[in-house]
C-alpha cells in the first residue's frame, strides 16, 4: 500500500499493482534496494484545470494531469490519454511503467504520462482542438524536447500531437518538432510508428514461443483487442502461419476452430470500427473466451483483465501482454505456478516507445530513415532487450516480469546513485 497522502488505499488500483511489482523485485537488487523508495515517489505530478469554451458558448472545466515518475536516465517519455476514467493514480502508474519500460529497453528516457478526464467522442473537432491546446499550454512549464516528450495513448492520435507541437512551438517561438512523438509524417513523424507496437509484440512473442518449444506455425492463438496493437500483431502471427481461432473486442467474441480469416477481419474492422457481425464465425459469450484451449493468448485491450479466477482456468502456454497492466499481481503468481509463461508489458509492448525514440532522434538530426531501417533497428533493439531479460530470468530463476523489473530497476537506481542527491 502507498504511503503517499494523495493516493487511495485501493489495493486493486493500477498504482497498487505497480507498487507490488516493485516489492517483488527488491530481493534481487542487492544494495540498490536501499534506493528503491524513489520508485514509490513520482518526481513530479502536475494537476491542471482545463477550461473549455464549448461550441454553444458555455464553459466546461476538465481535470488534466502530467506526471513525471522518474527522470534519472533521461527526459520523461510517455503518452497522453483522453478518457472519462482517467485519474491521477492511473496516470501515476502509467508513468511508472514508462520508467521501467524505457529502462528495460535501455532507451535514454525516464517515465512520464499525461491525461485529461474527458470523453473525446463527445466533443466536436474544434472543441477537441481547443481542449488540447489549453492542456498543452497548462503543462508547457514541464514539457519540452529535453524535458518531457508526450505521445499518443488511448483517445489521442497524430492530429492531437500536431496541435500539441504547434501550441508548444507558438509559445516558445520555435518549430519544435521534438516536443512530441507520434506526429503526422509531414510534421517530423516517423515511418513505422503506427505498426511499431504490434510488430514488437510479434518479435518478442515469437522469440519466447521458440524458447519454450512452441512453433508459431499452426499454433492456436486468441486475442483480446483488435485495434492498433492487436490487429497488427495478429496480422503478423497469421502471416507466420498461426491459426487465430478467437478474437474479442468491445463488440463481440468471434471463434472459428479452423482459423479466422484475419486480413478479411481487419478490412471488416476498418470499415465498421468493430468486429461484431463478421460473417463465417461463431459468436461466443464474453466469458467463454477465457475457457477455450489456445497455445498463445494475446492481450491488447484493457488493464486488469486477467484476474486470479481467470488465471486458474486459462488454458494456454504463453500470454503476451500487448496492453499495459493486463495481469493482476495475484493472477501473475497463479500463471507462474501453472507454468504459463508471460511476456510482460514492459518488454512486449515496448515497440511503440522504441520507434518514438527513433522519431525523437530523427527530429533532432533532421535526417529521416527509411521504413526498413526503422523496422531493422526496432527488431534488433527488441531482440537484444529480450535476450538480456531472458538471461536474467534464468540466472535468478524468476518470471520474465520480475527479470525485466530487475534489469530495469538496476539501470534506474544505478543512475540515481551515480547522479547523487541534490543538494
Ligand atoms: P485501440 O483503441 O486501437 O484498440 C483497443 C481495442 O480494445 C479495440 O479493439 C477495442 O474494441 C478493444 N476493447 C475495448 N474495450 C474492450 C472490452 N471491454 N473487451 C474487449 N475488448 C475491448 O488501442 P491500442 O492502441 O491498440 O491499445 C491497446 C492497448 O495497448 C492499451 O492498453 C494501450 O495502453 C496499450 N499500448 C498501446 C500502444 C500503442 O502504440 N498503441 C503502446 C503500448 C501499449
Amino acid at each position: 500500500m502507498s504511503s503517499l497522502s494523495y493516493v487511495s488505499t485501493n489495493n486493486n488500483s493500477a498504482w497498487a499493482t505497480f507498487l507490488s511489482q516493485v516489492e517483488r523485485v527488491l530481493p534481487y537488487l542487492g544494495d540498490l534496494a536501499l534506493l528503491a523508495d524513489t520508485l514509490r515517489h513520482p518526481k513530479r505530478a502536475l494537476i491542471v484545470d482545463v477550461p473549455l469554451e464549448m461550441d454553444n458558448g458555455t464553459i466546461r472545466h476538465f481535470e488534466g494531469f502530467r506526471v513525471q515518475h522518474n527522470l534519472s536516465r533521461g527526459p520523461g517519455k510517455g503518452g497522453v490519454r483522453f478518457h472519462p476514467n482517467v485519474t491521477l493514480e492511473e496516470v501515476m502508474a502509467l508513468s511508472a511503467w514508462m520508467t521501467v519500460k524505457s529502462a528495460a529497453l535501455n532507451l535514454p528516457f525516464g517515465g512520464a504520462k499525461g491525461g485529461i478526464r474527458v470523453d473525446p467522442r463527445e466533443l466536436s473537432e474544434k472543441e477537441l482542438e481547443r481542449l488540447t491546446r489549453r492542456y498543452t499550454n497548462e503543462i508547457s512549464t514541464i514539457i519540452g524536447p529535453q524535458q518531457d516528450i508526450p505521445a499518443p495513448d488511448v483517445g489521442t492520435n497524430a492530429q492531437i500531437m500536431a496541435w500539441m507541437m504547434d501550441t508548444y512551438s507558438m509559445n516558445t517561438g520555435t518549430t519544435s518538432t521534438g516536443v512530441v512523438t507520434g506526429k503526422p509524417i509531414y510534421l517530423g513523424g516517423s515511418l513505422g510508428r503506427v505498426n511499431a507496437t504490434g510488430r514488437g509484440v510479434f518479435v518478442t512473442g515469437s522469440r519466447v514461443a521458440e524458447q519454450i518449444g512452441l512453433t508459431v506455425q499452426n499454433c492456436l492463438l486468441a486475442i483480446q483487442g483488435f485495434g492498433n496493437v492487436g490487429s497488427v500483431a495478429t496480422g503478423l502471427f497469421h502471416r507466420a502461419g498461426a491459426r487465430v481461432v478467437s478474437v474479442q473486442d468491445h463488440s463481440a467474441t468471434l471463434f472459428d476452430a479452423s482459423g479466422l480469416d484475419i486480413p478479411a477481419l481487419a478490412d471488416y474492422q476498418r470499415q465498421h470500427g468493430f468486429i461484431a457481425g463478421f460473417p463465417s464465425a461463431i459468436q461466443l459469450k464474453e466469458e467463454e473466451f477465457w475457457h477455450q484451449e489456445y497455445d498463445i493468448f494475446l492481450l491488447a485491450a484493457l488493464e486488469g483483465v486477467i484476474t486470479p479466477e481467470r488465471a486458474r482456468s486459462l488454458q494456454c502456454r504463453l500470454v503476451l501482454e500487448g496492453a499495459n497492466g493486463p495481469t493482476l499481481p495475484g493472477a501473475d503468481d497463479i500463471l507462474h505456478q501453472r507454468k504459463i509463461t508471460v511476456v510482460p508489458d514492459v518488454i512486449c509492448n515496448a515497440g511503440g516507445v522504441t520507434v518514438s525514440y527513433f522519431e525523437w532522434v530523427q527530429d533532432f538530426s533532421s535526417f529521416f530513415w527509411s521504413e526498413s531501417e526503422i523496422n531493422d533497428q526496432l527488431d534488433r533493439i527488441m531482440r537484444e532487450a529480450l535476450e538480456v531479460v531472458w538471461q536474467k530470468a534464468e540466472t535468478l530463476d524468476v518470471t520474465l516480469r520480475t527479470a525485466a523489473y530487475a534489469v530495469a530497476c538496476e539501470r534506474i537506481l544505478t543512475a540515481c546513485r551515480e547522479r547523487g542527491l541534490y543538494p
